[in-house]
């Protein structure tokens, strides 16, 4: 097994930049970091891997919809595992908390209350290319939010809107979205897989 990478372990956020490569700035407080401004991307790329996420979406019940607790984590930049305040939400949608974004809704609705702390666990297998990039086996991706199994071995034939890139790769980073709401994220690694 390769070496298991420390994303962020509440110390500071060497290891992400904005997209366009500035050092990453959003607040880093008692071990947690919070979204500020921008997207952030990681410096380490991967293909095969297990990513753990852990977070936390605010309270905000004035608000509805994607206007509460909205974030993301787009796997590899492409493809966002959405991250939402989806507590009791009764209907399973492609844009709630667990979805891939406008491809899949989750299995389950398995989100946590606000303010409660939630995990991801994302079994990745990346795309294989052609020498000229295009797809022979498209990627897939199993994901456990707080233990459930919210998507099983879903194919993933296309990126969603809004990661780095627009076309499938091998390698990519993690993204993890600025859509305006103070949602939080500690304890962030990246088990390669052979
Ligand atoms: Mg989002």
């Amino acid at each position: 097994m390769k070496e298991k990478i420390i994303l962020f372990d509440g110390t500071d956020l060497s290891a992400f930049t904005t997209r366009s490569g500035a050092p990453a700035a959003w607040s880093v407080e008692d071990g947690i970091m919070t979204v500020t401004h921008e997207d952030i991307v990681s410096k380490y790329t991967y293909g095969d891997a297990h990513i753990h996420v852990e977070f936390r979406t605010p309270y905000m019940p004035e608000q509805r919809g994607q206007d509460r607790g909205n974030s993301g984590v787009y796997i590899q930049g492409c493809y966002e595992l959405q991250v939402l305040d989806s507590y009791e939400e009764n209907s399973l949608k492609d844009n709630i908390c667990g979805a891939i974004y406008s491809i899949a809704a989750p299995l389950q609705n398995a989100s946590l209350a606000p303010l409660e702390w939630q995990t991801y666990d994302i079994i990745l297998r990346a795309a294989v290319c052609g020498e000229d990039g295009s797809v022979c086996t498209p990627a897939s991706v199993t994901v456990l939010q707080n233990g459930k199994v919210v998507q099983n071995n879903l194919t993933l034939l296309s990126n969603t809107p809004g990661g780095v890139f627009d076309h499938v790769v091998e390698e990519g980073p993690l993204l993890l979205q600025d859509h305006g709401n103070p949602v939080s994220f500690r304890n962030i690694w990246i088990q390669p897989l052979d």
